[in-house]
């Protein structure tokens, strides 16, 4: 059994950043990452980020991913599990983790659960046909392993993820017939959707899939136009030889370990789905485990950075690590995140974290 400070689950932006601010405290901490590599979405993100320069705005994602490694490598008081699933946490506050086909007991003073989010799916005949992914799975096999998915795609979803996603397709040689969006209007920023239809790929709103049609992949799919109740208009099917479809229909919460522990949770669907109760801090209503980034609800990496940064600092003070510069960082991330979701884009988010906001810690 390895008694341990604080344990982070999963090293994508905010797992990272939890570390490193945590072991600064002076903390010992164990990262773990069930994949082989470091940076969880950021290593597959090749177009520059927005935000603001403190959370490395105008630099690309797997950039951003290797700086914030920099950041932990030399760092004494970590130590980084890779190929290192968490599978369980029990009422006796033992943490099951499968490490290289091996089983390994630990007992975390704190937690700090980052373990990001999933991608949704659609309902639809034959959505099981090869040739039909995830906009997460497209990226990784294009930006990571260099694999082209297929030939001509059809894109679903006209959020920031899909008109990304629809142009690192066009970078990567794929045409992309059209993107469809079931809402009535573009839900992406503009400045990707218009890059895309420039290029001139038509993002047709208020469609959705109908049908994908093949026998051993996908050959082809049947759209049709959506009514203002969201019903399926007869006389409006239109046909896309393709044999490429990529499903970006949004991302919710992975919180089984959050289940698992008894938090308290709750639906939100500003949020992606069912999310943790959490103060200000970040703990959940277990006195032990705290969470950051899209675990907590989908967000973007600026604000998971920024989130795992206070977690970190908030997880080491409650076992009595200090520095001099704790306060200044402690109020510094709290004024970070608030500027980050000032603006019009995050009233969304906003209005989902009051329903799940326990009030102040610290
Ligand atoms: C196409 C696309 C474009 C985007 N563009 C932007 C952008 O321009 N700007 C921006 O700010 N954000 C952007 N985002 C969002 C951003 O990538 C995510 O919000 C961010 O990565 C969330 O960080 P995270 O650390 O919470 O989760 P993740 O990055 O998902 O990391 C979670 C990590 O936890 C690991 N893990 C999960 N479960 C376990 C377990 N049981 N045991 C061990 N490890 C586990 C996973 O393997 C993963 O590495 C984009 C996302 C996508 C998909």
């Amino acid at each position: 059994m390895r008694e341990i400070d604080i344990a982070v689950v999963g090293a994508g932006p905010a797992g990272l950043m939890a570390a490193a601010h945590a072991a600064e405290m002076g903390a010992k901490v164990l990262l773990m990452e069930r994949s082989q590599a470091l940076g969880g979405q950021l290593v597959k993100q090749t177009h520059k980020f927005f935000g603001s320069r403190q959370e490395y705005a105008g630099e690309r994602g797997f950039e951003i991913a290797r700086k914030l490694m920099d950041r932990i490598e030399n760092q004494p008081n970590i130590t980084i599990w890779k190929n290192a699933t968490t599978l369980g946490y029990y009422p006796d506050g033992v943490m099951t983790v499968k490490k290289d086909e091996k089983f390994h007991t630990l007992k975390p003073r704190k937690i700090i659960m980052a373990t990001g989010a999933s991608e949704k799916t659609l309902a639809f005949p034959n959505n099981d046909l090869p040739g039909i992914y995830g906009a997460g799975a497209v990226q990784t096999l294009m930006n990571v392993y260099g694999v082209m998915p297929a030939k001509r795609v059809l894109m679903v979803g006209a959020g920031n993820i899909g008109v990304i996603v629809a142009y690192q397709l066009l970078q990567a040689g794929v045409e992309v017939a059209a993107i469809i969006e079931a809402a009535p209007k573009i839900g992406g920023y503009w400045v990707h959707a218009s890059k895309i239809q420039r290029c001139g790929v038509p993002i047709l709103t208020g469609h959705t899939i109908k049908h994908a049609h093949g026998t051993d992949c996908l050959e082809g799919v049947t759209v049709c136009r959506l009514d203002e109740k969201w019903a399926m208009i007869p006389g409006t099917d239109a046909y896309f030889e393709v044999d490429g479809l990529c499903l970006a229909v949004g991302l919710s919460p992975l919180t089984e370990l959050l289940w698992q522990a008894g938090c308290k949770m709750e639906f939100v669907a500003e949020l992606g789905g069912y999310v943790p109760w959490r103060n200000a801090d970040l703990l959940t209503t277990h006195n032990n485990i705290y969470v950051a980034g899209d675990v907590a609800g989908v967000e973007e990496a600026s604000a998971a950075m920024v989130e795992g940064k206070l977690a970190g600092l908030a997880a080491a003070f409650s076992l009595n690590y200090q520095t001099e510069k704790f306060a200044a960082e402690y109020h510094e991330a709290k004024s970070q995140l608030n500027a980050l979701r000032a603006g019009p884009v995050s009233a969304k988010v906003c209005s989902g974290l009051c329903k799940v906001m326990l009030g102040e810690a610290i």
